[in-house]
């Protein structure tokens, strides 16, 4: 016992103290490959003698060279030094995954993010008198010819749009919503919630599937400040069901000078029909509809970078953009160089299926897929070698992010199979490869979509396969 204890002692002893390793040679070598500074390694070597003592002390270790304290050292100078950031290649079947990003940009939102990075832009100037311009007019335009919109404004995501438009048309009075459209998308936006964020008081009218006319009509007090329609985009109410239409909710609200207030979420600016697609609600029809404002996100069906777009009559938009909150929310340089470049493409509808990833994604022909499958499949069969067992196969995709929901995409798929490894090991090894890959585990097997996949050598994992 006791002479543990000394042989434990001994071997702290013959640690090399922080300073020793500051100055030794090859350590300094190898912070300056890594790029790490004296203070990253000052700190990597601090920590790597603290863990070495502290596993001598446990017993743990009973001896260490110098080659492993630098190795150890080595590896907290890189892993300080890491990005967090990973290439992900989306082969999950979902286009829209918003837990990987949501919307891939065009190469024009590309390019015009890079000129906005690397240099200044006219953000808030106006060219022409150079005096102090409006951000909003760089998009503006644009968001008004596509959408017949008056006039709209940007703020950083479509809930902080809802936000501001709620807090600016209705703080401290009542908003009118049907039981049928109080929303939850993606787990943190709750319609409920953030209307009282707002500071508005909700009013809820109808039933889970039923709102009729008259429950509007009815629960409109001196205190109604808006009505508010949300487009239940991740989900669908079926079978008995009834709901108020925007128009009639127009007429209903403006009989009492009462504006309706739409969010639309995906807002698609275009009719994605003619591209063979389930149908989305189209902004400009909200507008004609009658609708005061609309709202809708950046990067989900429109394409392009995560913003909130409010779209709608001047008067309204005019006071939205007056709000104190707009200067919290607003969005930077680099979405509204983004987003003006995604909203030009929409100019022309016959070369937005070429030029919007997105809508090339969602609309791309299942033999596409199916001989970008073929092609995974022989690569993948090469790489992976004995013990799995690979075929193409029928599958559906989603669009995703609120969009479309209860309809599936026609696809193929490459299911792979281990005589060994379940479904979820697989999915683990290819999601731990270097772009990681995310597939999906579905039926009781790895699958990876092609859909989304533009060249078939990315679903190729990068390391081996340890079962
Ligand atoms: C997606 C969505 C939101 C939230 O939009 P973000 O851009 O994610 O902030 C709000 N309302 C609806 C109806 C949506 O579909």
């Amino acid at each position: 016992m006791g002479r543990a204890i000394d042989d434990r002692q001994r071997l702290l002893r013959g640690l090399p103290s922080v300073d020793e390793l500051l100055r030794d040679d090859e350590l300094r070598r190898s912070a300056a490959v890594c790029g790490a500074s004296t203070a990253i390694m000052t700190e990597s070597v601090r920590g790597a003698l603290e863990e070495i003592r502290a596993r001598m002390l446990s017993g743990a270790l009973h001896e260490v060279t110098i080659d492993d304290i630098r190795g150890a050292v080595a590896a907290r100078m890189k892993g300080a030094l890491a990005s967090k950031v990973r290439r992900v290649i989306n082969a999950s079947g979902t286009v829209l995954h918003t837990n990987i990003g949501r919307a891939i940009l065009s190469e024009e939102a590309i390019e015009a993010l890079r000129l906005a990075a690397r240099g200044c832009i006219n953000l808030e100037m106006d060219i022409e008198s150079g005096e102090r311009g409006e951000r909003d007019c760089l998009v503006e335009g644009l968001i008004k010819r596509l959408t017949g919109a008056q006039a709209a404004s940007v703020v950083n995501n479509n809930a902080a749009a809802v936000l501001i438009t709620l807090n600016t048309l209705a703080e401290g009075r009542e908003v009118i919503v049907s039981r049928g459209e109080l929303i939850e998308i993606g787990g943190s936006f709750r319609l409920p919630d953030i209307i009282k964020k707002s500071g508005c008081v909700l009013k809820e009218v109808g039933t889970t599937n039923r709102t009729h006319p008259r429950d509007y009509a009815t629960a409109i007090t001196e205190n109604t400040a808006l009505i508010f329609k949300a487009h239940t985009s991740n989900y669908r109410i079926v079978g008995f069901t009834a709901e108020v239409g925007l128009k009639e909710l127009v007429e209903i609200g403006s009989a009492r000078n009462i504006p309706v207030v739409e969010d639309l979420g995906s807002g698609s600016l275009v009719d994605i029909t003619r591209y063979g697609l389930p149908g989305e609600p189209i902004v400009a029809e909200s507008i004609a509809s009658g609708a005061g404002i609309v709202t809708f996100s950046g990067d989900k069906l429109l394409g392009g970078p995560q913003a909130g777009v409010i779209a709608g009559r001047s008067g309204l938009v005019e006071r939205i953009r007056e709000n104190p909150l707009k200067r919290a929310l607003r969005a930077d340089k680099l979405t509204l160089s983004a987003l003006d470049a995604t909203l030009r493409l929409h100019l022309n509808e016959d070369t937005l299926p070429r030029t919007l990833p997105v809508l090339r994604h969602m609309a791309r022909p299942v033999n596409e897929i199916e001989a970008a499958a073929q092609a995974a499949a022989v690569l993948l069969k090469e790489a992976l070698g004995d013990g799995f067992a690979i075929e193409v196969e029928d599958g559906e995709s989603v669009v995703g992010g609120g969009s479309l929901p209860g309809h599936n995409l026609k696809t193929r798929v490459v299911s792979i199979t281990h005589r060994t490894t379940g479904p979820d090991g697989i999915f683990r090894y290819f999601l731990n490869s270097d772009p990681s890959i995310l597939g999906r585990v579905s039926k009781g097997r790895f699958i990876l979509d092609m859909r989304t996949v533009e060249r078939p050598g990315d679903v190729v994992p990068a390391g081996p396969f340890v079962p």
